[in-house]
């Protein structure tokens, strides 16, 4: 069975076609800058490796461009547009509404619209995304796979604000937390690589959103995000955690906007705010040269982590197991160093060498002395909404 999977953003769509339940990667691509003229298009299989700039005024021009490229008839990957029978669509957030995998249907898309109000730059256009493919492949069905939804086993006490409680009945103001398709996905390979079902484990997602997750028995019992994915972790050009009374003093005495403070705190800050670029390549570069804002930068941003690996350490009583994934988890064995070092009063040590090797899958680098598994995981979302999307047609 073929499933296409589509992550739709407000300038991008990112799409997969995956065999299931084998899991094979028939073809994969980006299509960027959507609303240029210049906008890039990449399509990749087995024997093609297309890259196209191109005029793509807008998503509907983008999605029949895509379509046109998987049925080409000489690097097409399908005979007609009813071979493919599931679409697998990333939603990031699901509200209080959505706990699981959901099949589309006229009140999903409603209730997806509705929720867009917790996430105005994401939910319109993972609805816009279900619209159109509705539009292009009309016999598929649709499935929504949501960011949230890992996280809804997060008890109150983890997930509720300590504001009057009209906010969390009336109006849904909780943590929902984010990145669950991945933390779910490696969560689960860890669960299998350690062959222990009752585990303890936090998992760790660094790519320009960062989050971590507690996860006790394979559940989310507490996360970084909120809200929002904007709290917690030092990200890409994301504050995460500060006192909200900085957003008063810059409204009431520095003179900002609203829009001006949110552009800032969400756009401008993090490792962008404090070095000048958000990709942690470049940071690290920079440091080796000696740029001591890049220096200070890695420092605070290993040192937030290590503080939360010492409060999800308290959260969980014990700890069997600590995930790195994402673009830096995977990558850096810089950060990942900063991070582990100075820890093994809690039994994390890490072997230095094993943190160097590269490889594209599941590893451990942690030393033989260390109580706690340390293991670099990539993840892969579009995989794991595969599966999810699989899985539920195949309950029905
Ligand atoms: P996204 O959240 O957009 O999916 P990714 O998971 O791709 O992001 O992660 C992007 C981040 O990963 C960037 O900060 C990038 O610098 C970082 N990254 C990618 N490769 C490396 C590497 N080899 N070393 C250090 N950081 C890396």
């Amino acid at each position: 069975m073929k499933v296409l999977i589509i992550n739709a953003g407000s300038s991008s769509i990112k799409y997969q076609l995956i065999a299931m339940p084998m899991e094979q990667v028939i073809c994969s691509g980006l299509l960027e800058r959507i609303g240029s003229k210049e906008a890039k298009l990449t399509y990749k299989t087995a024997d093609t490796d297309r890259e196209e700039t191109l005029e793509i005024p807008d998503h509907k021009t983008g999605f029949r461009k895509i379509a046109a490229y998987l049925l080409d008839v000489n690097i097409g990957v399908v005979k007609n547009i009813d071979q493919i029978e599931i679409i697998g669509h990333r939603v990031v957030h699901g509200g209080t509404t959505f706990s699981n995998t959901t099949l589309i249907t006229k009140e999903v898309k409603d209730k997806i619209k509705a929720l867009s109000i917790l996430a105005p730059l994401h939910n319109p256009h993972n609805l816009e995304g279900i619209v159109l493919a509705e539009e292009i492949f009309p016999n598929a069905n649709q499935i929504a796979v949501f960011d949230t939804a890992f996280h809804q086993t997060m008890p109150e006490k983890a997930k509720k604000y300590a504001i009057p409680n009209y906010f969390y009945n009336e109006h849904h103001i909780q943590a929902y937390g984010f990145h669950g398709t991945s933390h779910k996905f490696v969560s689960e390979k860890a669960i299998t690589h350690l062959q222990k079902k009752d585990s303890k484990m936090i998992s760790i997602h660094l790519g320009n959103g960062c989050s971590m997750t507690a996860i006790k028995n394979g559940r989310s019992i507490d996360h970084s995000l909120g809200f929002t994915p904007s709290n917690g972790l030092i990200m890409g050009s994301r504050s995460g955690d500060i006192d909200h009374s900085l957003i008063f003093y810059l409204v009431n005495t520095l003179d900002y906007d609203l829009d001006a403070v949110s552009t800032l705190l969400i756009k401008e800050s993090g490792m962008k705010g404090l070095t000048g670029s958000s990709d942690l390549r470049d940071v690290q570069s920079e440091a080796e040269k000696g740029n001591q804002d890049c220096i200070l930068a890695l420092e605070m941003n290993a040192y937030r982590i290590k503080k939360y690996i010492g409060a999800y350490v308290a959260a969980l009583n014990g700890i069997d197991a600590i995930i790195f994934t994402a673009g830096i988890g995977e990558n850096s064995n810089l950060l990942r160093k900063m991070i582990c070092s100075d820890m093994d009063y809690l039994g994390i040590v890490l072997d230095d060498s094993k943190n160097e090797m590269k490889s594209a899958s599941l590893r451990e680098i942690n030393s033989n002395s260390s109580k706690v598994k340390l293991l670099v995981i990539p993840t892969n979302e579009e995989i794991e909404i595969a599966k999810q999307s699989y899985n539920l047609l195949r309950s029905d």
